[in-house]
């Protein structure tokens, strides 16, 4: 089934889980989210980043994704992770994506809200999702790097309640790309917001937070749980040991041991979101 997220995160958040949302670099890694998703039986989310979108074409990931999705028993959306631009979420849109991430996060506040607004009264018409992102997770998501600020709880309810947002990410204390010790997670603040906000909490940063900080973290209200440099690793690290072998030269050999590879790694995350069997 190709569905918009909304739904399947309203009811993660319901539920007391969280959806998974796998960041895929090529047909493979989409191949090995859904192949995961359905062998564990849970709702997911494929997204790309912007540079991923113009690597890949978004009609054509989307033409990929729905033909997986088509064919799986389980909810699959299509999300745009990070993007920047008003317009190049409108190319998402057009490209038949189910669901975008507008991130306004490193403008002024008053901005942001006002081009998430905008975004969200475009895309709800055609039943797209919309994320956006208040506070800035730091690190490095493909072009966007930041450090990390922490969402304010009154500035996350005003933002929530005058743009209408379907989802909110905000930042406490995780980051994109690989940790160097254990993330310090801001527990209180996760509780404090979702108590003032009404849509749904995304964490982003997943790649290397334990599964006890993910999983208290949903429990205080996370309903989304993103994943992209762990996935990016596996399938890299899975390429090299095979290309050790200097005889292989069939790109199946090697993609498709990234993709197993990937899928192993996405039924782990399905378990640290609880959403096996969710679907
Ligand atoms: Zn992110």
């Amino acid at each position: 089934m190709f569905v918009s997220s909304k739904e399947m995160i309203r009811k993660a958040k319901a539920g007391g889980y969280a959806v998974p949302a796998f960041n895929a670099e090529n047909m493979e890694m989409a191949q090995a989210i859904v192949a995961a998703a359905e062998e564990a039986n849970s709702p997911v989310i494929i997204q790309t980043t912007s540079p991923t979108v113009k690597y890949f074409v978004p009609t054509m990931t989307r033409a990929i994704v729905e033909e997986l999705a088509s064919k799986a028993k389980v909810p699959v959306a299509l999300h745009l992770d990070h993007c920047t631009s008003f317009d190049d979420v409108m190319v998402a849109i057009r490209a038949g994506y189910t669901s975008v991430m507008f991130d306004g996060s490193k403008l002024p506040f008053e901005e942001n809200l006002r081009l998430t607004k905008q975004v969200v009264e475009t895309a709800r018409p055609m039943g797209v999702t919309v994320e956006a992102e208040l506070g800035c997770v730091g690190g490095k998501e493909d072009n966007v790097s930041s450090e990390d600020i922490y969402t304010n709880v009154d500035e996350a309810k005003q933002f929530a309640e005058e743009t209408g947002v379907d989802l909110l990410a905000i930042a406490i204390g995780t980051a994109h790309g690989f940790y160097k010790g254990e993330p310090k997670l801001d527990f209180d603040r996760i509780e404090a917001i979702r108590d003032v906000v009404e849509a749904p909490l995304v964490l982003h940063g997943g790649s290397g937070v334990p599964e006890a900080s993910v999983k208290k973290s949903i429990s205080l209200g996370m309903a989304k749980v993103n994943y992209a440099t762990e996935l990016r690793a596996a399938a890299t690290k899975a390429v090299r040991a095979v290309l050790t072998d200097e005889s292989v030269i069939d790109p199946k050999k090697y993609m498709g041991a990234a993709r197993e590879a990937v899928k192993a790694l996405c039924l782990e995350k399905i378990d640290f979101c609880g959403s096996r069997d969710k679907a």
